[in-house]
């Protein structure tokens, strides 16, 4: 199956938002990036990081809302994660990797 892409239209920005598995019938990749923090007007698509301000992604990484590259840090609130260093995504290592 291909999996639909959203990309950022900014000048040098590598930002992708590929379609998340398990999209439900009837939703689309652009309703999913809206929500995921995706920007898309007259020019075309923002990704999360350049809506921010932290744009334009230049390595790409693992990160699920625009695909730019993360930092392992320790977080306040969420303990040990991978935050994104363009949009800012903080995803939790799983359950069961760390002291959970
Ligand atoms: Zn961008
Ligand atoms: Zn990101």
């Amino acid at each position: 199956m291909m999996r639909d892409a959203v990309t950022c239209d900014r000048e040098d920005c590598l930002a992708v938002f590929l379609e998340p598995l398990g999209l439900p019938e009837g939703r689309t990749t652009e309703d999913a990036a809206r929500e995921a923090g995706w920007e898309h007007g007259e020019a075309g698509h923002t990704c999360p990081g350049c809506v921010a301000g932290r744009g334009p992604v230049l390595e790409r990484g693992e990160c699920e809302r625009c695909l730019g590259a993360t930092v392992d840090r320790t977080t306040p609130d969420q303990g040990e994660a991978n935050v994104c260093h363009y949009c800012g995504r903080v995803a939790p290592y799983p359950p069961g990797s760390g002291e959970w």
